[in-house]
């Protein structure tokens, strides 16, 4: 493929003034450039973000349901190219067609779904203590809104950023992640498409550092919202906090999966499998530790490792588990095995690059579990984003929660068990941002927010559902005497 992506700034498609691309190549074969894409200086970046300040105060002044009916035709648009959309995004990111399929259906959901929301934008009107007077709230945007995104899902977190921003009324810059920006891109062309005024979104490929700095600290941006890596985001926090900006951070996870005595150990294997190695694991809420208690261990061990070991590997578009984004992700999950290996852990699947035909070239790692982890190993405290699951012993229900507690994360947690009142001590107790009760720590509703604790999220707004719009609003409040 040849064809070359340009930016888009203030309704036009327009050439870096770098001259430099980026190519994109296919996960699954490697020697497949599957999309090449402006590799943006910080010139691009804040013209980028000049447009949208330009286009700010006149979008925040269009009606709520006009901005809405915009949202909804970009999302019939992205409907009738779901197909297009589900193979470049194989193509790019390399997960399996049905899971790609899903998250674009995903996209076009969250699309309708805040362009319902933004006819319902206003404020409430309150009894003043003075006669004559209307005492009310008024909902406004926050203006220029910077959207930082990273690869693993990369057209619906785009979406579930650019949906509640453009539905309150901010202009945006985008970013999306290098390794797969395709489909981010497909966003704005439906949005073009449907009408959204020039300026209103400014999508701008580069690199994280040259772009992706400009965005977080350049003065007329007004909030930044940023999904990705810990390390990254915490950078960029501190950066955007000192420049006086909105921030909100949604970053890395070490989900667990507490299987209890009274678990039935298939139906956990099923559980931490699906959450495990769906997506290749490079979920965010991927369950990366099975917490087992003894009396269900060995049964749950047999049962994963069958689960791992029957799983097709090979390109997304015909397997079930597709290969890593990319070789740096692919070294960093072979590296992790080897430290496992080297701290103790005993492998009881997978562990290495799969063979055959349909692997021979490509990022393919093998559904991999380990046993016999300690809390304290590194496989079972840093996020390794492959499909890697690390089993854990416990001997009680409170060892299996003080070890589901005992990582700097906090993102997603789930339990396995028959016993209502070990489920409810787990919702109350655990550390996270989403509790789940047997089921997988992956998957998530659009309508309810979404967020970690501890080192998974600064913890300031909550995205998705209602409580998506607040990063994006600010409330004025009116004392009108007459
Ligand atoms: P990443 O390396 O942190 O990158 C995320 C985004 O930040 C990319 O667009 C990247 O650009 C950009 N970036 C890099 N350096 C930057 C800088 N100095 N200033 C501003 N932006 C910068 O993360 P990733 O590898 O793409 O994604 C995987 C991580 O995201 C995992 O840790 C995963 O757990 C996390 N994640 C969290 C959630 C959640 O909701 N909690 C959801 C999905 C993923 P380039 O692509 O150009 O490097």
């Amino acid at each position: 493929m040849s064809e070359t992506t340009y930016n888009y700034v203030n309704g036009e498609w327009i050439e870096s003034e770098s001259g430099d691309t980026i190519e994109v190549e296919n996960p699954a074969n490697p020697n497949e450039t599957v999309g090449r894409y402006q590799s943006s200086s910080a010139t691009d970046a804040t013209a980028a973000v000049e447009a949208a300040a330009a286009a700010a105060d006149d979008w925040a002044s269009t009606p709520g349901p006009e901005r809405g009916k915009i949202l909804r035709a970009a999302g019939t648009l992205l409907e009738e190219r779901k197909d297009e959309l589900t193979d470049v995004l194989v193509a790019e990111e390399g997960k399996a067609h049905a899971e790609a399929g899903g998250e674009v259906q995903r996209a076009i959901d969250i699309f309708h779904y805040f362009a319902g929301k933004a006819a319902d934008l206003g404020g409430t009107m309150k009894s003043p203590s003075a006669p004559n007077q209307n005492l009310y709230t008024r909902t406004e945007p926050v203006g220029v809104a910077a959207l930082i995104t990273p690869w693993n899902y990369p057209i619906a977190i785009p979406a579930w950023k650019l949906a509640p921003a453009l539905a309150a009324g901010n202009a945006v810059v985008l970013k999306p992640a290098s390794a797969a920006p395709g489909v981010a891109i497909e966003l704005a062309r439906a949005l073009d498409e449907a009408g959204l005024p020039d300026g209103v979104l400014n999508v701008v490929t580069g690199s994280g550092s040259t772009v992706g700095t400009e965005f977080v600290e350049h003065d007329a941006v007004d909030a930044v919202s940023f999904t990705g890596s810990s390390e990254v985001g915490e950078m960029v926090y501190d950066r955007a906090t000192d420049a006086g900006k909105r921030v909100q951070t949604e970053l890395g996870g070490k989900n667990p999966t507490v299987v209890a005595a009274s678990a039935d150990p298939a139906e956990a294997a099923d559980i931490v499998a699906g959450g495990g190695f769906g997506t290749t694991g490079q979920s965010c809420t991927a369950c990366s530790r099975a917490i087992v208690h003894e009396d269900v261990y060995d049964e749950f061990v047999a049962e994963l490792v069958d689960r791992a070991e029957s799983i097709d590997v090979g390109p997304g578009a015909d397997h079930e588990m597709g290969p890593q984004v990319s070789e740096s992700e692919l070294e960093s999950t072979l590296d992790y095995i080897e430290i496992a290996e080297n701290e103790g852990a005993a492998l009881a699947a997978g562990g290495n690059t799969p063979d055959g035909e349909a692997v021979e070239t490509g990022y393919f790692v093998e559904p991999t579990v380990f046993t016999d982890v300690d809390s304290e190993m590194r496989i079972a405290q840093e996020e390794v984003f492959g499909p890697v699951v690390a089993v854990i012993k416990v001997s009680d229900f409170d060892e299996g929660l003080h070890v589901a507690n005992d990582v700097h994360y906090g993102l997603s947690a789930s339990i396995v068990t028959d016993d209502h009142t070990e489920a409810n001590r787990f919702i109350d107790e655990v550390e996270a941002g989403v509790v789940k009760v047997n089921d997988k720590t992956t998957g998530l509703e659009l309508h309810v927010p979404f967020g970690g604790f501890k080192r998974s999220s600064s913890e300031t707004w909550r995205e998705q559902g209602d409580e998506g719009l607040e990063f994006y609003t600010i409330e004025k409040t009116v004392y009108d005497s007459y």
